[in-house]
C-alpha cells in the first residue's frame, strides 16, 4: 500500500516545495541509509531497497515540477495537456499525466490552467475528494506519493489533506513560524473529523536553521517546546546548494550530495521511514532500527550545545 503524504503549510516560501522534491528523490535513492549514515555504499551488504515514489505537484506555481525536470523537457510537458490539472477536472485519467523523472521516480505534473482548478471544482459535488478518486487506480503502484500544495488553505489543498494517509508541516526558522500553524492545525482536526479521519501529522520539520543566528535557536527551541514528540530530529539548515539546485531541474542530493543540504533531507527521508510503522511494506521496516547514529542538525544535538554555551 502506498504512503500518501502532503507537504503542506498556507505561509508561502517556508520550504514546502524544496521538501516535497528532496524526499521524493531522497526515498527513491537507492543505499539512502547507508549514505545518510555516511558510510561507503559498496561496505553495506544489505541488498538495495527500491521505493517507487510518485511527486504530484498541485501547486499552479508549478516549483516542484521545474525543481525536478530540465528547461528543456519542461516546455513541452506544461503544453501537453497532459498535466494534473487536466486529471482533476475528469479530462485524462491520471496515469496519462503522470511521466517518469529519475529511473523510480515519477511525476504528475502542474499545469498553467491548475489556477483556475479551485474554481471549476468548486461546483462539483464531492468536490474535496477528486484527488482521492483520481489518485485510487494509480497509488498502490508506488510505494510513495508525495503531494506539494500550494500556499493557501484552498481547495488544492484541501483535496490533498483529504486524499493523504499524513501531513508534513516544514516551518522556516523565523520569528513568525508558529503564527498561522493554529489554522492548519484547525483544518487537519476539521477534516479528521468528518472527510479523513485517518489523517495523521508525521511531524513538523524546522527548514532554512541558521546556526549562526540566535533566533533560529529560539525558534527551534519554541516549536519543539509546543509540539514534542512532533518534531522531526533531522534539521534543513539554510544552504545556498538548496536554493541553487532547482534551477538546473535537480533535487541537491543529485546536484551537490555532499552539501549540508543533501546530507539533511537524506537524514530527514531516513528519519521518516523510521516513524513510519503499519502500512509501510516489508523491507522498509527493516530500516527501521537504522536511524543513523550521526546527525548533523538533529535538534537534540543543538540543544545540547546550547545548554553546553548556557553553562559557560
Ligand atoms: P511557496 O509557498 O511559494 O510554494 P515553498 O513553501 O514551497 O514556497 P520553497 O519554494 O521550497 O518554499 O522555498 C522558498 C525559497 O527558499 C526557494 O527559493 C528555495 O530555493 C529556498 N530555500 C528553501 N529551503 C532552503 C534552505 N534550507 N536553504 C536555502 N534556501 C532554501
Ligand atoms: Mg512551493
Amino acid at each position: 500500500m502506498a504512503r500518501l503524504i502532503v507537504v503542506a503549510n498556507q505561509k508561502g516560501g517556508v520550504g514546502k516545495t524544496t521538501t516535497a522534491v528532496n524526499l521524493a528523490i531522497a526515498l527513491g535513492q537507492r543505499g539512502l541509509i547507508a549514505a545518510a549514515e555516511g558510510a561507503a555504499s559498496e561496505a553495506v551488504s544489505a541488498p538495495p531497497i527500491n521505493r517507487k515514489v510518485l511527486l504530484v505537484d498541485l501547486d499552479p506555481q508549478g516549483n516542484a515540477s521545474s525543481g525536478i525536470i530540465a528547461d528543456t523537457r519542461l516546455a513541452e510537458l506544461k503544453s501537453s495537456g497532459k498535466t494534473i490539472y487536466e486529471a482533476l477536472v475528469g479530462r485524462i485519467p491520471i496515469g496519462d499525466a503522470i511521466r517518469s523523472a529519475r529511473e523510480r521516480v515519477f511525476l504528475a505534473p502542474s499545469g498553467p490552467d491548475l489556477v483556475g482548478a479551485e474554481i471549476e471544482l468548486a461546483t462539483r459535488e464531492g468536490r474535496e475528494r477528486v484527488l482521492k478518486q483520481i489518485l485510487a487506480p494509480v497509488r498502490d503502484d508506488y510505494d510513495f506519493v508525495i503531494i506539494d500544495t500550494p500556499p493557501s488553505l484552498g481547495l488544492l489543498t484541501l483535496n490533498a489533506l483529504v486524499a493523504a494517509d499524513s501531513v508534513i508541516v516544514p516551518m522556516q526558522c523565523e520569528y513568525y513560524a508558529l503564527e498561522g500553524l493554529s489554522a492548519l492545525l484547525g483544518t487537519i482536526k476539521r477534516i479528521r473529523a468528518s472527510l479523513n479521519p485517518k489523517l495523521q501529522i508525521d511531524g513538523l520539520v524546522l527548514t532554512m536553521f541558521d546556526a549562526r543566528n540566535r533566533l533560529s535557536h529560539e525558534i527551534a527551541r519554541e516549536v519543539e517546546k509546543h509540539f514534542p514528540e512532533k518534531v522531526f530530529q533531522s534539521v534543513i539548515p539554510r544552504n545556498v546548494r538548496l536554493s541553487e539546485s532547482p534551477s538546473h531541474g535537480l533535487s541537491v542530493l543529485e546536484y551537490d550530495p555532499k552539501s549540508a543540504g543533501a546530507e539533511a533531507y537524506r537524514n530527514l527521508a531516513v528519519e521518516l521511514l523510521a516513524r513510519l510503522d503499519g502500512g509501510v511494506a516489508g523491507p522498509l521496516r527493516k530500516d527501521s532500527d537504522e536511524v543513523p547514529a550521526r546527525r548533523s542538525w538533529s535538534l537534540r544535538a543543538l540543544f545540547a550545545r546550547d545548554n553546553e554555551r548556557g553553562k559557560r
